[in-house]
């Protein structure tokens, strides 16, 4: 008997997904896994020209609409007027990606009260605050929200203490925003990635003093031999975000090669 071709997956077909840091890397990955499957998206991104930029090529390669919206996510009132521009594009959302992060790497030395507040407005409070502007635009029946948190949530690593904490925070809004929002059937998850290559991956190689050798020493840390692609992320918040985890809430999903399960490398 002839093998049946698998159905091209259109879970989210109908549905509109915003996805933040949308114009590069993981961002834009999730963007495409979730055009593939269906959905409409709304790109936002503070990089104007790459966020158009993104835009434009899967519009041209899918044809389904894609919209891009400017709005630095480090200003409370961007992330207001972020709010009210999507509803003037879209009648709902069904699905949000807080994925718009920074990484500061600072010795302990080094961190200031600005540097720590930079790097908590973006990765921390701007998911609060976008996840509470929208909630409100979700439709009756519910829908979800991933945050993209890190390993760093869980594991120490030299000169991330910003970065770790707001990660760590992160997956605790997660879980808090979950409890929250539960009563109307928005599901709150979030991704914690390793390394992955991405262009935040080759500017933190950059800043060590052999880069080339930085990067087979964290190859090598992967029990999976390898580091991780934007790909590999998207399909786990395409899943987190889909009916299929329907009864998964305020947990996270580690996406790390199996790096943070051994013990010594
Ligand atoms: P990236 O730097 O390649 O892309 C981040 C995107 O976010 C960029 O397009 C940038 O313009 C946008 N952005 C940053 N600050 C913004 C702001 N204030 N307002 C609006 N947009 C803003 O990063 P990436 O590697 O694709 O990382 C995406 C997410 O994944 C981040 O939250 C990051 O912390 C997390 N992450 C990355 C890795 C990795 O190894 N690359 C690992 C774990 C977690």
């Amino acid at each position: 008997m002839q093998k049946q071709k698998p159905q091209l997956s259109v879970e989210f077909a109908g549905q509109v997904a915003v996805v933040t840091g949308a114009a590069q890397g993981i961002g834009r990955a999730i963007a495409e896994e979730l055009q593939r499957r269906g959905a409409r998206l709304i790109l936002v991104d503070r990089n104007r020209e790459g966020v158009a930029a993104a835009a434009e090529s899967m519009r041209a390669s899918q044809g389904s609409q894609v919209d891009s919206l400017v709005a630095n996510l480090a200003e409370p009132a961007e992330i207001d007027a972020l709010a009210a521009r999507v509803q003037g594009l879209a009648r709902q959302v069904d699905v949000l990606v807080n994925n718009a992060g920074i990484e500061l790497d600072l010795p302990l030395g080094q961190i200031t009260a600005e540097s720590f507040d930079r790097v908590m407005a973006v990765n921390l409070r701007a998911p609060l605050l976008l996840s509470q502007a929208l909630a409100g635009q979700f439709p009756a029946g519910g829908g979800a929200i991933v945050n993209i948190s890190s390993i760093h949530s869980s594991h120490a690593f030299a000169n991330a203490i910003p970065y770790a904490c707001s990660k760590a925070g992160l997956v605790a809004l997660t879980r808090n925003l979950a409890l929250e929002l539960a009563s109307r059937r928005i599901r709150v998850n979030a991704v914690c990635p390793g390394y992955i290559d991405t262009p935040l991956w080759d500017e933190w190689l950059r800043g060590a003093a052999d880069p080339a050798a930085l990067a087979e020493q964290t190859e090598a840390l992967h029990p999976l031999g390898r580091r991780g692609v934007p790909a590999d992320v998207a399909s786990a918040v395409a899943f987190l975000a889909s009916s299929q985890a329907g009864w998964v809430t305020g947990t996270h999903l580690v996406v790390d090669g199996g790096l943070t399960v051994r013990a010594h490398p």
